[in-house]
């Protein structure tokens, strides 16, 4: 071990890990970041294929947001955004206005994904007290779900791994069987349904639905769950149950805004709009930590009124619509807004699949492969036919980690879902060199 990662060890509590593992996989030091490509210090080159959880959305040290940075740092860093603005904050959301589903155009910033689902949980919770709708004061959310880890956004969340300790102080969620395409009951394929899993909500919102201030889902895409992927339908029903019910949708867009499914918005499948929607990561980039909740005129009327009636949305960050960031998720804008990157990316991402497909489904232990936009995931399982999970405890994911890793590509697999979520930017050439390095190591791993 080097001395930067031995003097690591010796302070840092790294996110998300049994701290035990780094005695056999110390951290590795990042010296500098170029595209896709992230080099440590002894100079070994790494393909960042997971675009460093999710929010690298255009490559490392991007030229564009690097230099949007610097100007804006030598400009103003930071301002109290009570009672003060600033130029990028403004352009930012008349921008993204133009972008969004129809009728979001409110914007709330806080600085971290579960910051904004814990202020889209209040802001609804508290509508429904102001409009005259007290009793509603509960939450609902899909079975498998992640929304961050906050006691609020953890609550609405249903991975048994980041809840199940914490449920003695987590709040209590009214659950929805969510959608299960890989092991559908009902028999059917994700192009060939009706959403018949759809049921699970009625009778949720039957039983509770006046109570219920707002219901939570990742559109499309449970990445935490394993890349679960789901058909539009989906939303466009739960649009018009909601409706029917006064409940708010709140779409968590934090890991599928920005292009990652092939629109800029996963809600632009299904061509409905939430009543909240939340973004970050690829919002700055990967540049720096920011978030916004995005709502419509009618919520936010609903906290319009003189001061003494305690109407106003008393929730606040410092870092709130932090101008650095502001500057980063602009340069993206630059980036994207003109659709040609998207394009490009969603050109590539037919290519990808195919070539995954084509490496890994004939493996006996490759149970689907599934792709929206450049996401691909690859689900592992004991028993092709009957689809039977790996035991958990084998962390045959861990393991194609580690032989990743040691080839220069990031995997990072969740569970036994191997998958990749790249860049927009990547290109052919490095979509050959993962995917057959990918394919080695589960070979190593899984040999059959
Ligand atoms: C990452 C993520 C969050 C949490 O965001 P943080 O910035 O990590 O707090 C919430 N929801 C989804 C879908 C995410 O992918």
């Amino acid at each position: 071990m080097n001395n930067l990662a031995e003097k690591d060890l010796k302070y840092i509590w790294h996110p998300c890990s049994q701290m035990k593992d780094y005695e056999t996989l110390p951290p590795i030091v990042i010296d500098r970041g170029e595209g896709i490509y992230l080099y440590d210090i002894n100079g070994k080159k790494y393909y960042d294929v997971i675009s460093s959880w999710w929010c690298n959305l255009l490559g490392h040290c991007n030229p564009h947001i690097t230099s949007a940075l610097k100007k804006q740092s030598g400009k103003l860093e930071h301002v109290i955004f009570a009672n003060f603005t600033h130029e990028q904050a403004i352009r930012l959301c008349e921008r993204l206005t133009k972008l969004l589903p129809e009728g979001l155009c409110k914007f709330n910033f806080t600085d971290n994904g579960s910051s904004a689902i814990e202020a889209s949980m209040k802001v609804s919770f508290q509508y429904h007290q102001q409009t005259g709708s007290p009793q509603k004061t509960k939450f609902m959310a899909l079975t498998e779900a992640y929304h961050g880890e906050t006691i609020g956004a953890l609550s609405a969340g249903d991975c048994d791994l980041y809840t199940k300790l914490y449920k003695p102080i987590l709040m209590d969620i009214v659950r929805v069987q969510g959608p299960d395409c890989f092991r559908c009951p009902y028999g059917k394929t994700r192009e060939n349904c009706s959403c018949e899993c759809f049921e699970h909500a009625e009778k949720a919102f039957a039983a509770h639905g006046e109570e219920t201030a707002a219901i939570l889902v990742e559109p499309l895409l449970q990445g935490s769950a394993g890349m679960k992927i789901y058909p539009p339908l989906y939303l466009k029903k739960l649009r018009i149950l909601c409706d029917k019910y006064n409940v708010h949708l709140i779409a968590d867009e934090i890991a599928t805004g920005f292009g990652r499914t092939g629109k800029m918005f996963a809600f632009d499948h299904a061509g409905v709009s939430p009543d909240i929607m939340c973004l970050s990561k690829g919002l700055t980039g990967g540049y720096m930590p920011m978030a916004i909740f995005v709502t419509t005129q009618k919520i936010y009327d609903a906290f319009y009124d003189d001061y003494n009636t305690g109407k106003g949305f008393m929730h606040s960050h410092t870092y709130s619509g932090n101008p650095l960031a502001c500057s980063c998720a602009n340069a993206v804008l630059d980036i994207l807004e003109d659709g040609t990157v998207l394009e490009k990316a969603q050109e590539n991402a037919l290519y990808f699949n195919k070539i995954i497909k084509e490496k890994f489904l004939s493996h006996p232990n490759v149970g689907e492969v599934r792709h929206i936009g450049l996401i691909n995931a690859i689900e592992l399982v004991e028993d092709k036919q009957s689809k039977k999970a790996f035991d958990g405890n084998l962390r045959i994911g861990y393991q194609i980690y580690k032989k990743a890793l040691t080839e220069g590509v990031i995997l990072r697999p969740l569970g036994n879902v191997i998958y990749f979520n790249p860049p927009l930017i990547i290109d052919k050439n490095d979509m050959d060199y993962v995917v057959d390095t990918a394919f080695e190591c589960l070979n190593k791993v899984l040999p059959y």
